[in-house]
């Protein structure tokens, strides 16, 4: 099943949420389970963005994106880092508010029960569309699941504080809790904006995995060749890395052609799905240029 079907399963969940979270809500009165209920709202946006972006991300190259639709993923988890935010300051400002102004609360019995209800809804999706995320390397699925789970947190802290309501009578745990809660979701939706803003950015390959890639070129070639200015950088569950390979100035374009498509296919292999490109120069007289992969290791060199 690919990712997209995946996705229309968290929009189906956020659907059933809201419902069972604002009927909890109108039945006790808990400013708790309605900032609850406002972050399923959220969630059923996010679930709808993170759909539209697989669906972008699976089209092929084009004359127009010739490096594939990948990207949408970090433009997609950014928003809904950023809607996360927004989620857990609007929860914060509810529970603040509420601190203030204490209200007596209602069918506590009934409502924590059908927001757990709610809540083993969102952890079973949220389980399923993390499994599924790491295995496509889909991180807008991911940010989906992520939001699922910061969902099921919310209730947990919701219900845990009505939970105490109930046993103690102090109403101001419920807005307390609800504050503790906005803060772990403010959290949440920091951390995806910084990944986010790391893959818009071309981030470098972990150090693990250029590792593999450079004993893979490596392995390709022969004593007295070498390689320099390996670039690498991740687009959603894509890599791309290119290479300047020197070699011997006598050998023929045939011979270092076959040598380059050696080295593309060998890193293709070693770590799968890396669109690799080699670059051929002679070892004589080879001018290292003033390339910004260049500049970096001088000013490195020259700093330690
Ligand atoms: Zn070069
Ligand atoms: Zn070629």
């Amino acid at each position: 099943m690919p990712p997209t079907r995946w996705a229309v399963l968290s929009v189906a969940a956020a659907l059933a949420t809201i419902a069972l979270k604002l009927a909890a809500f109108r039945l006790t009165g808990s400013v708790g389970l309605l900032s609850d209920a406002g972050e399923s709202l959220v969630n059923l946006a996010a679930a709808l963005m993170a759909l539209f972006a697989l669906w972008y991300a699976a089209h092929p190259a084009d004359r127009d994106h010739t490096y594939g639709h990948s990207k949408i993923e970090y433009f997609a988890s950014g928003i809904e880092g950023t809607l996360i935010l927004v989620a857990g300051g609007g929860i914060i400002f509810a529970a603040g508010f509420r601190l203030f102004h204490p209200t007596p609360l209602a069918a506590l019995g009934t409502g924590l029960a059908i927001s757990l209800g709610a809540a083993a809804i969102n952890l079973a999706v949220a389980q399923v569309l993390l499994r599924v995320a790491h295995r496509s390397r889909s991180i807008a699925l991911e940010a989906d699941a992520q939001h699922l789970m910061t969902d099921v947190w919310t209730t947990v802290g919701v219900v845990a504080g009505l939970g105490l309501v109930l046993v103690t009578g102090l109403t101001w745990l419920d807005p307390l809790l609800a504050l503790v809660v906005g803060l772990h979701i403010l959290r949440a939706g920091g951390l995806l904006l910084w990944r986010s803003f790391q893959g818009l950015m071309d981030t470098a390959l972990a150090p693990s995995d250029v590792a593999v890639i450079v004993q893979a070129i490596e392995d390709c070639l022969e004593p007295g060749m070498t390689f320099h200015e390996l670039r690498t950088r991740r687009s959603g569950a894509r890599q791309f890395a290119d290479v300047h390979v020197l070699v011997p100035g006598e050998h023929s374009v045939h011979d270092a052609h076959r040598r380059a498509t050696t080295i593309e296919q060998a890193v293709r292999t070693a770590l799968p799905a890396t669109e690799m490109v080699v670059h051929v120069e002679p070892l004589e007289g080879h001018r290292t240029t003033a390339t910004p992969v260049a500049l970096a290791a001088s000013q490195s060199e020259t700093q330690t």
